[in-house]
């Protein structure tokens, strides 16, 4: 592995080519050349569906779809590629799980630890498995660092606790919660953890053994492959329990009009062709990712948020929601709505978002209506800090009076 080099890096990707301020990647990271190539052969070159059909192309094409498995439980430090469900994204794993593993076990009454820092995507599927079956959601609050209050966990457990949702990296504040002290407590009470890596696994992939998690999703679009393909990691047994949410093609093994016979984990939870060209671009993704020395890049972006906050705070009125020096900054402007400043900024060529970034309750805790968030990523630059600057500067002038 190289060190890490931010020309280098930044020159990967064609989208930057034009100059933009690209400060969104939080919601979506730009794409490699590597992945765009990846996936343009795919299309242009392969023939044939994979885990069908018999002829020479169809079956390396099918070796490398499997073998993608191998490259994330390398990732993620599974057993083994049989442990990786492909869904659409994190979304989708976190509903799956929901769906497939909690609601056959989940009675009345029984409750499910949700923290208030999660993203929608870690909140709502389980509301939605509460409704269907007596269950409770219960909120794991925020403490006064802007993480999940860990230390409240014991108290919040009852003998009828069942199921843990905790995100390894808050899409807002960056922060991360201990997942090591959350998993044990949890695990000494005979739950089961469902962590949201949707932004976590891009800074520092979970080692899913060592923390001993029992459910971790990612979507590959945050991790420089393409949209529409993610993966639900899940230790053995519990991928095991769990009963189809999906039924159709390539899922069985025998079917008559009496009924049907599942293949093993992983293929018995992914009915359907499958996004062929999504898995091919995700291991491109991570083939490339495995040049890059993650850990110095993650600091070369954390040190682009710093600055960006320090001449930020220089500005009056300037508020940071910021953990644990993440690269994301999330930030408003007292008295100054944050619809306001980002469509001037969009004006200025600055992207980046603003809004509640589906975490209400998280919002709500801050006692905001909403924030901006500027993500850095390793392709970012000074330049775009200044950029950013510059551009604040030139909206608070028209909105402050
Ligand atoms: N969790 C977190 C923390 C996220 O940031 C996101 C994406 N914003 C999701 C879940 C959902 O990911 P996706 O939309 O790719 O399913």
């Amino acid at each position: 592995m190289n060190a890490f080099n931010p020309a280098q890096f930044r020159a990967q990707f064609p989208a930057l080519a034009d100059a933009g301020i690209y400060l969104d990647s939080a919601a979506t990271a730009l794409k490699p050349q590597a992945v765009i190539d990846a996936t343009q052969q795919f299309y242009s070159l392969s023939a044939g569906n994979v885990h069908r059909s018999q002829f020479a192309e169809a079956q390396k094409l099918t070796a490398r779809y499997e073998s993608a498995r191998d490259q994330v439980a390398t990732l993620l430090n599974a057993p083994s590629g049989k442990n990786i469900v492909w869904t659409r994204g994190t979304t989708e794993a976190i509903n799956m799980v929901a769906q497939s593993y909690a609601r056959p076990r989940l009675n009345a009454g029984d409750e499910i630890i949700v923290s208030e820092a999660e993203h929608h995507a870690n909140l709502v599927p389980w509301l939605m498995v509460a409704e269907q079956t007596g269950a409770r959601v219960v909120k794991l609050p925020l403490g006064a660092d802007n993480l999940p209050e860990i230390s409240q966990l014991p108290q919040l457990i009852t003998p009828r606790s069942r199921i843990l949702a905790l995100g390894q990296m808050s899409n807002v504040t960056g922060g991360c919660p201990n997942l090591e002290q959350a998993i044990a407590i949890a695990h000494e009470a005979g739950m089961v953890v469902m962590v949201d890596g949707a932004q976590g696994v891009v800074h520092f992939p979970a080692d899913v053994q060592r923390l001993d998690i029992d459910f971790y999703a990612f979507s590959g679009h945050k991790l420089y492959g393409p949209t529409g393909i993610g993966v639900l990691y899940g230790k053995s047994h519990l991928l095991d329990a769990m009963s189809p949410w999906l039924g159709g093609g390539k899922m069985i093994t025998a079917v008559t009009f009496d009924g049907f016979q599942t293949q093993p984990v992983p293929h018995k939870l992914e009915a359907g062709t499958p996004n062929v060209a999504g898995v091919i671009g995700l291991g491109a993704a991570l083939e490339w990712l495995s040049g890059v020395d993650i850990a110095q890049a993650e600091s070369y972006s954390r040190g682009l948020a710093t600055l960006a906050e320090d001449a930020l705070a220089k500005r009056a009125g300037f508020r940071s929601f910021r953990c644990q020096d993440s690269s994301l900054l999330a930030f408003d402007f007292k008295g100054i709505h944050h619809s306001d400043m980002v469509t001037l900024l969009a004006g200025y060529g600055i992207a980046l978002r603003a809004g509640q970034h589906c975490a209400q309750p998280l919002l709500a805790a801050l006692g905001v209506k909403g924030t901006l968030r500027a993500s850095f990523a390793p392709y970012n630059t000074q330049h775009d800090v200044d950029a950013l600057v510059d551009a604040v500067d030139r909206a608070l002038d028209l909105l402050v009076d």
